[in-house]
């Protein structure tokens, strides 16, 4: 038997194979080239062998790139992987993970509708929903992200959209997703979930109940720190105005960054693992430090919610943030004395990142506000890089040690 693949299609057979395979080799079509990696469309438009050609792919009467605004073939290998991935029947990329959520509202939303928000999401998702959205006619009310009954009080008549983030940033709070989208069905609302700390590898919200996933792909998904980009994914009669909306406005993904993705996901899974198991190890150490009052992790039996998070996700991510004796001034004490951790507020990234959220990340809240969210002034967040995990205990030594 011969592989064929002149005719675009992945000269491999991807039936029932499993998720490391899928993230090497799903929405590949290979070129007539017979390239073997990923091939990179660096193009902005399409040519035809005919005029009747052109008017058909311009009428949609046949497949076809047009204009690489609509499709191009390296981002749609990425977009194919993606919901390969996340088990989607369709995903859309977009230019960072801002633009998905705003390509969720705008294809979904229209003035006049509500949407619920989870109170403890990404600072500049807050700032699109309340400056930019609510400018439009779209109510946006903010709820506590575990709490289920806070959920049911917080609906209206015209809810249309729940917005989660599941892990929550920085302390690591959950919501049971499967039965907040129940809630949300029984209203007949959609739930979106902002995957981007889990992703895929950890924790799939489509097969949890959630209609869409969004993703800054900026964090794991590239997950060394080179390109910034997006993608939402769900079902494709859901996606016909998000994707309507993406390649009429124009915030879509650029080839290159789709190709960097692409190599991104081939090590996923293994990445994450590696996250996921320097962090449990951190979480456990500082656990039992002295000058270390709290740590927020759900891998630790000690986290409230790790019943929960042990069937919800499959790991417990990256993110562990802690509380200092002391306030501020031993919190910024702690992270001026590492010396390898970088002092960032990215996160997602090969190398390890220690920030400070009351006065980054959460520092342009009211302190009424940040006290409600739970930020207090001796708390630290890590994001634990890929570095020898013995390497990170010693440098976080040297930050006890300086307290
Ligand atoms: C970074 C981030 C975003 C925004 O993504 P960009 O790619 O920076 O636009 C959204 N949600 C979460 C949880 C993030 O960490």
């Amino acid at each position: 038997m011969t592989r064929d693949w002149d005719a675009g299609r992945l000269d491999s057979d991807l039936e029932g194979v499993a998720f490391d395979t899928l993230a090497v080799r799903a929405g590949q079509h290979r070129s007539p080239e017979g390239e073997h990696g990923d091939a990179l469309f660096l193009t902005s438009s399409y040519v035809y062998r005919s005029a009747a050609e052109a008017a058909a792919r311009f009428a949609g009467e046949v497949p076809g790139n047009v204009y690489s605004r609509y499709t191009n073939p390296t981002v749609r290998t990425f977009e194919e992987r993606i919901a390969a991935l996340e088990g989607a029947e369709q995903a859309v990329a977009t230019a960072s993970g801002m633009a998905a959520i705003l390509a969720c509202v705008m294809g979904l939303c229209s003035a006049g509708d509500h949407v619920l928000v989870s109170r403890s999401v990404f600072g500049a998702t807050v700032t699109l929903f309340e400056k930019y959205f609510k400018r439009f006619g779209i109510q946006v009310d903010y709820v506590p992200l575990t709490d289920l009954d806070a959920w049911q009080r917080a609906f209206k008549v015209n809810t249309k959209l729940l917005f989660v983030e599941s892990p929550s940033n920085p302390l690591a709070e959950l919501v049971d997703i499967a039965a907040l989208a129940d809630i949300a069905h029984a209203r007949s609302a959609q739930l979106i979930v902002d995957n981007c700390f889990c992703t895929p590898v950890l924790q799939k919200p489509l097969a949890l109940g959630a209609d869409i996933v969004i993703h800054s792909a900026t964090k794991f998904i590239d997950g060394q720190g080179r390109c910034l980009g997006g993608v939402v994914a769900g079902r494709a009669a859901q996606m016909i105005e998000v994707v309507g909306f993406l390649r009429t406005a124009g915030p879509t993904m650029s080839p290159f960054n789709a190709w960097v993705f692409l190599k991104g996901l081939e090590t996923l899974r293994l990445r994450m693992l590696a996250h996921c198991a320097s962090a449990q190890a951190l979480a456990e150490w500082l656990e039992q430090q002295p000058q270390v009052a709290k740590v927020y992790y759900a891998g630790l039996p000690s986290h409230p919610q790790h019943e929960l998070a042990k069937r919800q996700q499959s790991g417990f991510g990256a993110v562990v943030s802690f509380e200092v004796v002391g306030g501020k001034e031993a919190a910024w004490r702690f992270i001026d004395a590492t010396r390898l951790i970088s002092i960032t507020a990215n996160l997602g990234d090969t190398k390890t990142t220690i920030t400070h959220p009351a006065t980054t990340t959460h520092g342009r809240l009211s302190v009424e506000d940040r006290a409600a969210a739970g930020i207090r002034d001796s708390l630290i967040r890590l994001a634990i890089g890929l570095e020898d995990v013995v390497d990170l205990k010693a440098d976080l030594a040297r930050g006890l040690a300086a307290l």
